[in-house]
């Protein structure tokens, strides 16, 4: 896909890919801690939903992100603005109408029809036949009693964070 794109002189560049859960866990507490400093300690339950949904809007709790997988890429930048115009544009009008050729969907896209979740992530995307059956064994698998162990993670209950989160994603990429 790479090499393809390269011919209409669009450079993709993967700028995030596999992140393992204590990787994961280091970018959600750094978040965690710089908006919990807008608060009074102790945090109530309502303080750490609200901080919790804020970080929500862009980054996944440890143990829900499909990074971890190894079948998921953010490609080239991970500012909505990049992708509205010039070669930003050029770059997510190019997978649009390429990527599913090479397995690829963007996972969160939109959330105007519907969608749950994540806010829509122009750089996000799946590779399908391997990611499809992940969400498959993930839904049959994993628990909301195991998703813990981190800042915020006594919300993860309220939040219902695997039906809202990690099946929140683009219709047209696999069905759950
Ligand atoms: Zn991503």
């Amino acid at each position: 896909m790479h090499a393809e794109a390269q011919k209409s002189g669009v450079n993709l560049t993967i700028v995030s890919a596999t992140r393992n859960n204590d990787y994961q866990k280091g970018i959600w507490e750094k978040k965690w801690n710089t908006k919990a400093a807008a608060y009074k300690v102790p945090l109530t339950q309502e303080n750490k939903v609200a901080i919790a949904k804020d970080i929500l809007k862009f980054s996944s709790m440890p143990g829900t992100s499909r990074h971890h997988w190894g079948t998921d890429i953010d490609l080239n930048d991970l500012e909505p603005e990049y992708f509205q115009k010039g070669p930003g544009k050029k770059v997510y009008d190019w997978l649009n109408k390429n990527a599913a050729e090479y397995g690829f969907c963007q996972t969160y896209t939109s959330k105007s029809w519907g969608r749950q979740g994540y806010e829509e992530e122009s750089w996000h995307w799946s590779y399908m036949p391997l990611s499809d059956n992940y969400l498959k064994e993930y839904i049959k698998q994993v628990k909301l009693e195991d998703i813990c162990c981190f800042a915020g993670s006594d919300v993860v209950k309220s939040l219902d964070v695997i039906n809202v989160f990690v099946e929140g994603i683009n219709p047209g990429c696999g069905k759950i």
